[in-house]
């Protein structure tokens, strides 16, 4: 399917072979987005076969600013004219919608993508973000955070990722900034996976992804797309105002497997940016 075989697929193979065992797994966490990866690697292994969209990254020739040229299948993220992240600054609504959450515990399922380290969620956690009911996929880190406020980046940023019934994407962002030990940080830092690898279920880890978010649900609003490769549109974004705390330790241990994975902020263009409610 895919036409280029180019330079940044060439990267592709060559950083797999780099990896050996788990090179298959390199290329399959680019051949999607980080943000919807829900399926098991043999998925990928499959769509690999028929061709693979190229590597993507965030540095050099695989990064940001030439996602758009890497592939047809992520024109998106160079023309589209409603991306993420953004800057958060001057609402030019004021909100009028509430967000709530209904978050079940469960074993964590983590692991490493290549882009992310990211934390899948069995059915059963919900999300209304106050238009539509959404389920809960999974939720992933970037450092540092990909949405600023007044044009201040944050050390960190949560994403909770969700899908309604009828396809759409809600995706939760949680801003963090240095300064206490965040205990609901302490299952994902003990299970982190320093390396590219493929699902796996912790059973005696018992893990509520609600222990991440504020108390306080207040949030920006605007619609957005993916922040990573395909970048497609349509996703009701909600960034929390309230910000949560995160040790220097716990961001020093969480940096070193996820190096920089934050994408630019966005220009606006047309949207509204509606206030925190
Ligand atoms: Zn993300």
């Amino acid at each position: 399917m895919t036409i280029s075989v180019g330079l940044n697929r060439l990267q592709g193979i060559s950083r797999a072979s780099l990896f050996a065992g788990v090179g298959l797994l390199v290329l399959a966490a680019c051949e999607r987005s980080a943000e919807v990866s829900v399926e098991a690697p043999s998925d990928d292994a499959a769509n690999h076969a028929v061709g693979a969209p190229p590597h993507w990254g965030y540095a050099g020739e695989a990064g940001p600013d030439n996602w758009g040229g890497l592939s047809e299948d992520y024109a998106a993220c160079a023309i589209g004219s409603a991306q993420s992240p953004i800057d958060l600054t001057q609402p030019g609504l004021a909100s009028d919608m509430a967000l709530s959450v209904d978050y079940a515990t469960g074993p964590l399922e983590i692991f490493n993508n290549g882009h992310t380290v990211q934390i899948n969620f069995a059915p059963g956690s919900a999300m209304n973000n106050g238009e539509k009911d959404y389920a809960l996929l999974q939720l992933h880190f970037h450092t540092p955070s990909e949405h600023t406020v007044d044009q201040v980046r944050f050390p960190l940023e949560a994403h909770f990722v969700h899908r309604a019934d009828d396809g759409g994407l809600g995706v939760i962002g949680v801003l963090f900034e240095e300064g206490a030990h965040n205990d609901a940080l302490n299952p994902v830092l003990a299970t982190l996976p320093q390396e590219v690898s493929a699902p796996r279920k912790i059973d005696s880890v018992e893990f509520n992804p609600s222990s991440l978010l504020p108390q306080d649900l207040a949030a920006y609003r605007y619609s957005g797309s993916l922040t990573t490769p395909p970048c497609s549109e349509g996703v009701a974004w909600r960034v929390a105002a309230n910000v949560q705390p995160v040790s220097r330790a716990q961001l020093s241990a969480l940096r070193a497997v996820l190096g920089d994975n934050a994408r630019p902020v966005q220009p606006l263009n047309h949207r509204t940016l509606t206030a925190p409610n």
